[in-house]
């Protein structure tokens, strides 16, 4: 079923939020753009700029500092936040609807996957906000100490396309649970969810101030956010290029604190111990393979044994079969379009360079080529990639792997590190000695055991080396919206 008629275009907010109001820019200029399923203009968003984000951060500055928000009890802000998720639910059609019109991602993995797991972040962070304790210093005769968790003031957020609802609520729930106030950037490619998001907080009950949208470029609108001195901490997800710069503007503002999940490369690691060599290409194909590759935690290296390398590739060519791109309206279609041209070209120009240099290629064949006009990739295969050429270094972000072939796990091991990136990586062998060793060698945040793309709200996220600085989910993520303050009472 096509559910693109259900989308009401003359309906879509396109303003940004300030102090519980949708507003235009102050230019009155609006960013510009097509989409990748069908070329037509979806321009008009609000382009936020220098003026728009301070107005935002005064007004997120002064509602923390009357204390409309983060004088209200846990759980009076855990009340919101619960309200904020059924809110959600409620439009999560509409939501799914956005996603899909700006991204050219598939209706069925934001309706079935992407929403409903934003939903259940903001219920976990909303559950367990009011389980953190503070602590008490050990006791000293009549010095008593102890330790309590503050918020930040006006934390600042920038978010990537590549799935905006997930990643935006990774990062404000806890900062609002925390108390902060919150300013977010998503990103020029994908704002509509959020946008619609703004008016569902409004109606959860959080106070005008506390949350405000600024969707704009990212060197105007994310720029100004990152630089300005009222702004406590920025949580950015994207590009590790765009990453070292919120670095540069925390050193060049107010030393603000920077947390940053950034890009990956990861490593897959198959072992010629590993019986289930199939079942290691499935799971490859559909964690590769899914949201056309778009995906920070992609398994894109596989770093396979000589001995087992033919069947693995046997089996996931005909996997890659499951994964043909379709129109992303079509609501039983896996697999859509790449974000936009600009991502098309880039993937192409990868897959380009991999057939110049001699590389073998693979992607399936289909009788019906791609709909017309649309920026739809097919799954690629490249064949005996050296690690250290520029598709086994570079983040390509689309439905690309690259098979490395290797003769013993301390090869494969060495080459899985070898990367600037560390985000996540797996291993497929039936030899508990060789798992425990490539699982505590690994560099990277998060490593699997034969399998891949295991998720809880529970378990942090995020990596190491130039894929980041901190982490997103889980009650860690709390750290980062709030400091610790130790407090000393002397008794006599
Ligand atoms: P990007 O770095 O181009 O943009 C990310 C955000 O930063 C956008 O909102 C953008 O507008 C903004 N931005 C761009 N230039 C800026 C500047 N000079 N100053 C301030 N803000 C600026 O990344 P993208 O293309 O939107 O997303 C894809 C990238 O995100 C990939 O590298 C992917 O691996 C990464 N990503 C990482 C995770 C993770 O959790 N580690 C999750 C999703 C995506």
């Amino acid at each position: 079923m096509n559910v693109r008629g259900k989308l009401d275009i003359s309906k879509i907010e396109k303003r940004a939020y300030i102090c519980g109001e949708y507003v235009w820019a102050e230019s009155g200029k609006v960013i510009e753009k097509s989409s990748s399923i069908d070329g037509s203009d979806l321009s008009g968003i609000a382009a936020c700029d220098e003026i728009d984000v301070e107005k935002a951060v005064r007004a997120a500055n002064e509602a923390f500092e009357c204390g409309i928000w983060t004088g209200r009890t846990l759980e009076e802000r855990k009340a919101v936040l619960l309200k904020l998720a059924d809110l959600m639910e409620r439009d999560r059609e509409e939501l799914a609807l956005l996603d899909t019109y700006e991204t050219g991602r598939c209706f069925k993995n934001y309706y079935n996957d992407s929403i409903p797991k934003a939903i259940e972040c903001i219920r976990y962070f909303s559950e367990c906000a009011d389980k953190c304790y503070d602590t008490a210093i050990p006791s000293r005769g009549t010095e008593f100490g102890v330790i309590v968790r503050k918020p930040l003031g006006v934390v600042g957020l920038i978010t990537p396309w590549n799935d905006p609802m997930v990643v935006d609520a990774w990062k404000f729930a806890p900062a609002l649970l925390m108390g902060n106030s919150v300013v977010i950037k998503p990103a020029e490619q994908s704002s509509l969810s959020l946008i619609y998001v703004a008016k569902l907080t409004k109606e959860a009950g959080i106070p005008n101030g506390v949350f405000n949208v600024v969707p704009g470029y990212g060197e105007v609108a994310g720029k100004a956010l990152a630089l300005s001195n009222d702004v406590r901490c920025i949580s950015f997800t994207g590009s590790s290029e765009v990453g070292k710069l919120m670095l540069t503007y925390a050193g060049q503002s107010n030393m603000k604190r920077v947390y940053l999940e950034c890009g990956g490369k990861g490593p897959y690691i198959v072992s010629d111990k590993c019986s289930r060599i199939s079942e290691a290409a499935n799971v490859l194909a559909a964690n590769m393979f899914y949201n056309e590759g778009q995906i920070c935690s992609a398994p894109s290296r596989v770093i396979i044994n000589k001995k087992v390398m033919d069947e693995f590739v046997n089996c996931l060519k005909k996997e890659t079969e499951k994964f043909v791109p379709g129109n992303p309206f079509e609501s039983e279609n896996e697999v859509g379009c790449v974000v936009s041209r600009s991502q098309f070209d880039k993937v192409n120009g990868y897959i380009k360079w991999a057939r110049d240099n001699g590389y073998e290629v693979f992607q399936p064949y289909l009788e019906k080529d791609n709909y017309e006009g649309a920026c739809a990739i097919k799954p690629t295969i490249i064949m005996n990639v050296r690690n250290n050429d520029k598709i086994a270094q570079e983040e390509i972000f689309g439905p690309v792997v690259c098979i490395i072939p290797v003769d013993s796990s301390e090869e494969a091991l060495k080459l899985a590190n070898d990367t600037r990136y560390g985000l996540a990586g797996a291993l497929w062998t039936d030899d508990l000695n060789e798992a425990k060793y490539l699982a505590e060698n690994i560099e990277t945040g998060l490593v699997h055991i034969n399998s891949y793309g295991n998720d809880d709200n529970s378990a942090p996220f995020g990596g190491i080396k130039e894929s980041g600085i901190g982490k997103d989910k889980s009650i860690f993520a709390f750290d980062e919206y709030s400091y610790l303050k130790t407090i000393w009472m002397h008794f006599k």
